[in-house]
């Protein structure tokens, strides 16, 4: 049994309705990476918790389920209304966390706000279809129901954004949900959990428990756990489905990514320029479709790497919660070491470093996790800062005589996630956009993430599974489809009389005398 919170130091579970402390003994530290202070330590639930959790979930699905969508939407539109309230906490609570200045924390936030009106959508979105007359007297119509219990694993990137793309969704469709965030960042869930019983949402319905590949274990072995969404880095999210698959449960599971941008001759250089150092450099480089690969194409490549230096290297780094710095520190101190251990790599590997981010120092915050924006000129695609994600703020410059050579370059790449296209040409964008073997594109757009209305999702190495994440395609992935054919033939007898026993002929009433 899960006992009441409030007398731990760690961070509670969020099960049934309420915080309830980990049974498990095993705790993770969360660090500010502004400061490298620990800051509130995270328990790392087990299989205990994790059974707890569902449990609660499986028991609030049978009245979730049958409440009415329009009931549901009302929930969702209220629960809009306290992320809203609340939208200044959730940012500081993720930049805390996870170190991205307050300004890009506000921006993923609006985001995932944006799939919760999405969301407030949901009558019209599970109407099914409906074909009359398939054969003499006979229709035929199809109903979305939900699946039951389903689970969210999400990536220590984006603490608010990437859990709203998923639960959601997911909630009101009529399924009931337990999320796992990463334990890198796990109070935004926590609080996201809290305003959501506030808005009105039954007790059990939404789930948050912590923890790392144990509850992750838990979730994926769990026979009550209908579905799995799963965003991250590749080789877990090719585990995660590998074992749903083997465990028959549905499964959406996003990888990692290397996302280029293809810059053309005649593209406005000053306008790309600017546009990829946001891309690139924007939350340290700590993004899934950050810009981490520039193909310059012909003499595009001299002009555009000497802007891109100028403009990296006048980048304000430093804490995230201060207003004018641009990029923040990473997230931990072992992923600074590892990003610092590519930049030794690719100088070792013959790359050009013509921006080095490895001696950074912010003044008073020496022990926070740091480091300047690098580039890298004349990267090769046999390079393992080229073949790996990096992420972190490294960008790679690799060079290619044309657009064929480009395009071939980007589809040979196992990631495709997202790329965009820099050009003035409105025929060799249609093109880019045409063959192009990557799941997001952007022409002039340097980060081309859909809209909630639209549906999220990379291509490849970047998803394992079918369905994209919200919008239209998630709507998919929290529902199955029943089909049925009917038919009411004109009575010529005397109705059947559901009172009447058909074998007696006798009245229930009297049967049961
Ligand atoms: P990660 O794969 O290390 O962790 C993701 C989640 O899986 C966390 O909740 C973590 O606790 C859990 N986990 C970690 N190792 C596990 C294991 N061995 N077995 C089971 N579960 C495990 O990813 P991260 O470092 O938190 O996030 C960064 C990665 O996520 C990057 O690769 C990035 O590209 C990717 N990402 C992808 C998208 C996308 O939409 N494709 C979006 C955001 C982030």
């Amino acid at each position: 049994m899960n006992k009441p919170a409030e007398t731990f130091s760690l961070l509670p579970l969020w099960i049934g309705g309420g915080k309830v402390a980990s049974q498990s003994a095993r705790f993770g530290e969360v660090t500010n990476p502004a400061t490298g202070e620990v800051i509130r330590r995270v328990p790392f639930a087990n299989s205990a918790d994790i059974g707890a959790a569902v449990a609660a979930a499986k028991l609030a699905f049978p009245a979730w389920s049958e409440t009415p969508p329009l009931k549901r939407a009302r929930i969702m539109m209220r629960y809009l209304q306290f992320l809203e309230k609340n939208r200044e906490q959730l940012a500081r609570l993720a930049s805390e966390e996870h170190g991205k200045t307050l300004s890009d924390a506000a921006g993923s936030l609006q985001r995932g706000i944006e799939v919760v009106e999405f969301a407030c959508g949901i009558p019209h979105l599970l109407k099914g279809e409906h074909a009359e007359n398939v054969g003499a007297g006979v229709d035929c119509y199809s109903l979305k129901q939900p699946l039951g219990v389903c689970a969210g694993i999400t990536p220590f990137n984006f603490p608010v954004m990437v859990p709203l793309w998923m639960f959601p969704v997911a909630i009101a469709c009529g399924n009931t949900f337990v999320l796992k965030p990463s334990e890198k960042v796990p109070s935004a869930s926590l609080r996201m959990a809290e305003l959501f019983k506030e808005a009105g949402l039954p007790d059990g319905v939404f789930n948050v428990v912590q923890g790392d590949k144990e509850a992750v274990d838990a979730i994926l072995h769990h026979p009550d756990i209908k579905a799995v969404s799963f965003v991250g880095s590749t080789p877990v999210a090719k585990y995660i489905y590998e074992t749903c698959a083997k465990n028959g449960k549905r499964v959406q599971a996003l990888g990692g990514a290397k996302n280029h941008a293809v810059v053309l001759p005649d593209a406005d250089l000053e306008f790309t320029a600017d546009a990829l150092i946001g891309a690139a450099y924007g939350s340290a480089g700590e993004r899934c479709m950050a810009i981490s690969a520039v193909v310059a194409v012909g003499e595009a490549a001299e002009p555009l790497v000497a802007k891109l230096r100028d403009k990296a290297a006048r980048l304000k780094v430093g804490p995230g919660h201060i207003e004018e710095v641009e990029m923040g520190p990473l997230v931990t101190r072992a992923h600074r070491d590892r990003v610092k251990g590519y930049i030794d790599l690719g100088e070792k590997e013959g790359a050009q470093l013509v921006l080095d981010g490895r001696g950074l120092k912010v003044s008073g915050h020496e022990n926070g996790f740091y480091l300047g924006p690098s580039l890298f000129d004349h990267v090769t695609p046999q390079m393992a800062i080229y073949r790996d994600e990096i992420f972190g703020p490294v960008l790679v410059l690799l060079r290619a005589r044309d657009f064929d050579e480009a395009i071939k370059l980007v589809n040979r790449n196992p990631h495709a996630n997202g790329t965009a296209v820099f050009t003035r040409s409105g025929a060799l964008a249609r093109r880019f956009q045409h063959e192009i073997e990557v799941g997001m594109v952007g022409i002039n757009v340097p980060i081309p993430v859909p809209m909630a209305f639209f549906s999220f999702g990379g291509w490849k190495n970047s998803l394992f599974g079918d369905l994209h994440v919200h919008g239209p395609e998630g709507v998919k992935f929290y529902t199955r489809t029943k089909t049925i054919t009917g038919r009411w033939p004109e009575q010529t007898e005397k109705p059947w009389d559901p009172l009447i026993n058909p074998r007696t002929n006798a009245t229930t009433t009297e049967r049961d005398e």
